[in-house]
């Protein structure tokens, strides 16, 4: 049996980047993180051991003069308010990507203020919450086909997605769009799903497809993990999403020893150490068995 990680799979540098700045800050003092700095459940009990302390948007009202750090996903502007109102310094953490979406939703908002703000992502989702923030909570959240529903084809549309959503289903929605649009109206698109991800999703297909199984590792609450697991299994009916090791059951290990080419493979938010702990618990298992 041969396990293998996949080489493209872990963090991506945005998430990287925040984490260093919070590893390199909690040497020498306490950090507050607004909201989990990461979607993985390991990785931040792995940083609370080292001091980062999780807070709410409830709780950092509450504080004055203290460091927080705004995680990759970025913020909106009402939260940059609350910092300067509170005296508290601000560690950002915003990734380069979506900071640079965050500036191209807000000019054409200003720049186009009769026009509709769609935005192709999941509502309520950090990163959404921050886009939105852009345009005075006036942009629209599309999730899927349906909400089109409520968008005036008369008026001219912006369309943009959140950084971590399929192409696939972007493309879908921009069709849909363009079939509905009225000719009097205009309509613009911008795919602005992150690279990293994108590329992702194809070389972690080709990865599902030339393994006999595949172990994903994910947190539950990462919407990039429920995507690139949706794309696992669709090329290999043999995949299963487990948070970490200890998730392994007996029953996925007797499938296990029945295969030959076992694929390990993980979200943007998978710490790299943790797809490692994985593997190991696959291999003692066969050792001792
Ligand atoms: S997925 Fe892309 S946009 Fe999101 S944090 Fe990572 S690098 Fe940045």
């Amino acid at each position: 049996m041969r396990i293998e990680i996949d080489e493209h799979s872990g963090f991506c540098f945005g998430v990287t980047s925040a984490i260093s700045k919070a590893e390199e800050i909690l040497q020498s003092r306490p950090l507050y993180c607004l909201g989990d700095i990461v979607h993985n459940g390991e990785e931040i009990k792995r940083l609370a051991e080292r001091g980062l302390v999780t807070i709410n948007y409830d709780q950092m009202a509450e504080f004055q003069g203290v460091d927080v750090l705004f995680r990759a996903h970025g913020e909106p502007p009402s939260t940059y308010d609350l910092a300067k109102k509170n005296n508290i310094h601000v560690v950002d953490a915003t990734c380069p990507v979506v900071l640079h979406l965050q500036k191209q939703i807000k000019d054409i908002y200003v720049q186009h203020p009769q026009s509709q703000i769609l935005i192709f992502g999941k509502r309520g989702h950090a990163e959404v919450v921050g886009l939105q923030g852009q345009t005075n909570n006036n942009a629209i959240v599309i999730e899927q086909e349906e909400d089109l529903k409520i968008i005036d084809f008369e008026r001219d549309i912006f369309l943009f997605s959140q950084t971590t959503m399929s192409v696939e289903k972007f493309e879908h929605l921009v069709q849909c769009i363009e079939q509905k649009i009225a000719p009097n109206a205009t309509f613009h698109y911008f795919n602005t799903i992150c690279k990293s991800v994108a590329n992702r999703m194809q070389q972690l297909q080709n990865f599902a497809k030339n393994h006999d199984m595949i172990i994903f590792v994910g947190g539950k609450k990462s919407s990039n993990a429920k995507e690139l697991f949706g794309l696992c299994k669709k090329m290999n009916d043999c995949s299963f999403f487990i948070a970490n090791e200890e998730e392994i059951t007996d029953e996925m290990q007797q499938i296990i020893q029945q295969k030959e080419q076992i694929g390990i493979c993980g979200a943007t938010s998978t710490p790299l150490w943790l797809m490692e702990k994985c593997k190991n618990k696959i291999e003692n298992y066969g050792l001792s068995n």
